[in-house]
């Protein structure tokens, strides 16, 4: 067997799972307890994954909220700053929890604007520019895409609507973890984030929201997390988020050996006839490659892949049977997008992974295409 759908979701890290664990038993205060020392031990478990995860990203820990998770963090994110009769800008290619929330905003009055990529997956600058104006409040770019792993030109991006006085998010959930991002060299207002894509437990994630930056809340209740996110805190995944974060950043050169191992699995695919790489070769993940299988039904093909997990498409929208929207936004065919799979690699995959995975993949597509 072999798991290579990282961008998914990951396998919790055993020492995050540890770290977690007296959280749910011995140690299960409220972290909003004030009056005893159970809910003091819980808030100082909470306050040190805050600096944990700020420390990832170069942050100031008060300028981390928590949430459920990305997609929360995006909802909250756009739709905590965003009023009738503001001007946004987002792209074709994000994940559906920013189109998605962009399609409610715009149904209320929102001035929404989706923007068009190049066929390398790339925002492209001049349009950038043309399509801000004085009512521009917000523009969110993701920084790296969750299918093809290409990776925007954020710093350049924010710079631009900096001075057009507008804020800039992004959802950063596959690119921290496993490429260094600092909020502060990237010119980022507001940053989302997920600890399930960085080896930490599902259900926990980020907002990250510079200091002065006025964000309304979307629940509402007891006033937690600055009164921007209402609900007693999840302490056990809160550590879990915060040690995940903690291992990231030391750990960061494993991507060299991801990568490696990403090349090794992209090279033996592309050798097989009739393949191509979606998206550009440079400024990408380390972990992750998207190849189209022409010829091949990319559904047939997963169902002869035993044993090997990959994705075709967004695992995250995979309810729904259609072409990638990501593949058909940057100009892909609906019938070679179908033939698209995506495998994304991580801490934990072995070179016999790799091995196992050119080997199912190379004799599917053999046979599939006779
Ligand atoms: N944004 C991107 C780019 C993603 O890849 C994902 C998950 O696939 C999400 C948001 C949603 O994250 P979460 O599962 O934490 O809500």
């Amino acid at each position: 067997r072999a798991y290579l759908d990282n961008n998914a979701t990951t396998p919790t890290d055993p020492r995050v799972v540890n770290e977690m664990l007296p959280y749910f038993s011995e140690k299960f205060g409220n972290a909003s307890s004030r009056n005893h020392a159970y809910g003091w031990e819980a808030k100082e478990a909470v306050d040190h994954a805050r600096e944990q995860v700020a420390e990832l990203i170069g942050a100031n820990p008060s300028e981390i909220i928590f949430t459920s998770g990305a997609t929360e963090s995006n909802n909250l994110a756009l739709k905590g700053l965003l009023n009738k009769g503001d001007h946004f800008i987002t792209c074709a290619t994000e994940h559906k929890a920013i189109l998605d929330p962009a399609e409610s905003l715009a149904a209320q009055g929102i001035d929404v604007k989706v923007l068009s990529v190049q066929p390398a997956g790339l925002l492209e600058i001049n349009a950038f520019k043309n399509a801000i104006s004085e009512h521009t409040r917000l523009v969110s770019i993701m920084m790296a895409n969750n299918e093809t792993g290409c990776i925007q030109p954020v710093k350049e991006l924010s710079a631009i609507i900096h001075s057009n006085q507008g804020l800039f998010h992004s959802d950063a959930t596959q690119a921290v973890g496993k490429t260094p991002v600092d909020v502060n060299e990237l010119g980022i207002d507001l940053m989302s984030f997920s600890s399930h894509k960085m080896y930490g437990p599902k259900g926990i994630g980020a907002l990250y929201i510079r200091k002065g930056t006025k964000v309304g809340s979307i629940i509402e209740g007891g006033g937690h997390e600055r009164g921007i996110r209402s609900g007693t805190l999840n302490v056990p995944a809160i550590v879990g988020f915060g040690k995940a974060c903690e291992l990231c950043k030391q750990e960061m050169q494993e991507a060299e050996k991801i990568k490696s191992l990403r090349d090794k699995l992209e090279q033996s695919l592309l050798s097989i006839e009739g393949t191509q790489l979606n998206g550009v070769i440079e400024n990408r993940l380390p972990n992750v490659t998207n190849i189209a299988f022409t010829g091949v039904d990319g559904e047939r093909l997963l169902l002869s892949l035993n044993g090997l997990a990959v994705s075709q498409g967004s695992a995250c929208t995979s309810a729904v049977v259609e072409p990638s929207h990501v593949l058909k936004a940057m100009g892909i065919p609906d019938q070679l997008a179908n033939s698209s799979l995506r495998f994304s690699l991580g801490r934990f995959t072995t070179e016999d992974e790799i091995d196992f995975a050119i080997q199912k993949v190379t004799a599917a597509v053999n046979k599939l295409s006779a």
